[in-house]
């Protein structure tokens, strides 16, 4: 079983962008170049997705995500992950107080 990273998700809203370059005067391994008045991101196999540029963006244009990761096996089927279950009891009607749905004396050795 192999654990994949994803690429980070890099967007510019480019009906917000107006060109300013800050983003492309802070990022600090040069991914982002300005084109006609629009951010882009030109080489973006070289970002660290330290969201620099997305928080000096002073309309907020750019966003830098990391998708969730996932687990993958070796075929590429995402195993099935049982849920843990606590095993149901069957309740006793003694009148004793239950704790998470068991006896209190259960958890006593006799
Ligand atoms: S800092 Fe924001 S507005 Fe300025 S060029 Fe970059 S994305 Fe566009
Ligand atoms: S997240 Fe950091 S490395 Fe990536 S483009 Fe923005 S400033 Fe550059």
């Amino acid at each position: 079983m192999a654990v994949g990273i994803p690429p980070l998700e890099l967007r510019v809203d480019r009906e917000r962008c107006n060109g300013c370059a800050i983003c492309a005067q802070v990022c600090p391994t040069q991914v982002i170049d300005v084109l006609d008045r629009k951010a882009v991101f030109s080489r973006r196999e070289k970002c660290m997705g330290c969201q620099l540029c997305e928080v000096e963006c002073p309309v907020f244009a750019i966003q830098v995500r990391r998708p969730i990761l996932k687990v993958v096996s070796a075929e590429g089927a995402v195993p099935q992950v049982k849920p843990q279950v606590e095993p149901q009891v069957e309740p006793r009607r003694t009148g004793e107080p239950l704790i998470r749905g068991k006896p209190l004396s259960s958890y006593f050795r006799e």
